[in-house]
């Protein structure tokens, strides 16, 4: 477990939801923090449960109407059971670089390729609705381009099936930096060098047809908070970003490439971990799927210090104010309803 009281490895998740009834009475739990409520006639109180059932359902003691407790979640209606339902969430949630279907059915134990493949499209399905609020604002943002995929097979020089995409990242410094500069401690600094003294913020990433000045200064207005510092390299399709309202910090054009590389750190990393993880996990992607992929890794980096927020978005599940940490779970402090 890490101290946000998120388990911390898939063996660890097993052990706070080992069995189905153990998904249920979390997903019970979610949704009734304070007991069942029917929501047909409103009766609280205990309802009555179906022991061997395999679908969580629960019935109202006053008008017998049955609650299931996958309604409106991803999980409605499925036969597989909710305990790989749960470790699903928590595999593709977390684990880095994603998985693939077939990785994803060997880890489960999935028997049907196409079980697994089902399962994971529909968990993928709520990562792949892009974030829509603007990033900046206090943080400088970093914007870039640069190709995906699409390797040349002899088709002669200057060919190629690269698609090209445009990507923005805060840059925040780290808390504990500042405290370390007051300190006043140099040699103490400088050994820690190695510490990068900012970190990625936000993320947002875009397929886009080219990197025409039009292209790209419609990304930047259409996901950076206006008055933000916007550091690009040289390149003249960012030459309107101060007259579109940024603090654009441009690289001198030409420069040499290292001087780049120092002006634009963070987004060039996010680019070599987005081009390992689309090559190692998936084989290359097709361009058509591209954009899908991209949302799926900004879902995942946007949400990397909050993975218990992730895996109840996959899920499809409503989180009310008051409802079960991992922490109670795991520490056995909460009390199932039924016992
Ligand atoms: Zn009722």
């Amino acid at each position: 477990m890490d101290p946000r009281g998120f388990p911390i490895s898939l063996p660890d998740f097993q052990r706070v939801f080992p069995n189905d009834a153990a998904c249920a009475a979390y997903l019970e739990k979610l949704r009734w923090p304070d007991g069942f409520a029917c929501p047909k006639c409103g009766k609280t109180g205990e309802p009555y449960r179906f022991p061997k059932r395999t679908s969580a359902v629960l019935r109202c003691r006053g008008c017998q109407t049955n609650t299931s407790l996958t309604a409106g979640t991803v999980m409605q209606a499925s036969h597989m059971p909710l305990s790989l339902w749960f470790w699903g969430a928590y595999l593709v949630t977390t684990q880095t670089p994603g998985q693939s279907a077939l990785q994803f059915q060997r880890q489960l134990g999935i028997g049907r390729y196409e079980t697994a493949f089902q399962t994971l499209h529909k968990l993928r399905a709520g990562m792949v609705r892009p974030d829509r609020d603007a990033i900046g604002g206090h943080y400088p943002v970093e914007v870039d381009e640069t190709l995906v995929g699409g390797r040349t097979r002899g088709e002669g020089r200057g060919v190629h099936h690269k698609a090209t995409v445009v990507g923005a990242v805060e840059v925040r410094p780290r808390r504990d930096n500042k405290d370390r500069t007051a300190g006043g401690n140099q040699k103490q600094l400088a050994g820690k060098q190695c510490k990068r003294a900012v970190y990625a913020g936000r993320l947002r990433l875009r397929l886009v047809s080219g990197r025409g000045d039009e292209v790209l200064c419609a990304f930047v207005t259409e996901n950076v908070t206006k008055g933000s510092v916007v550091r690009t390299d040289g390149w003249h399709g960012y030459d309107d970003l101060a007259k579109l309202g940024y603090d654009h910090d441009a690289a001198v054009l030409d420069g040499a490439p290292e001087k780049i590389e120092a002006h634009l750190p963070t987004i060039r990393r996010v680019f070599s971990n987005l081009k390992t993880w689309l090559s190692g996990t998936h084989h290359g992607v097709s361009q058509q799927h591209l954009q899908a992929y991209l949302n799926e890794y900004v879902f995942r980096f946007n949400r990397r210090f909050y993975p218990m927020t992730a895996f109840h978005s996959v899920l499809g599940l409503v989180v009310r104010a008051v409802s079960p940490t991992y922490e109670e779970l795991y520490s056995g402090k909460w009390i199932h309803p039924a016992t």
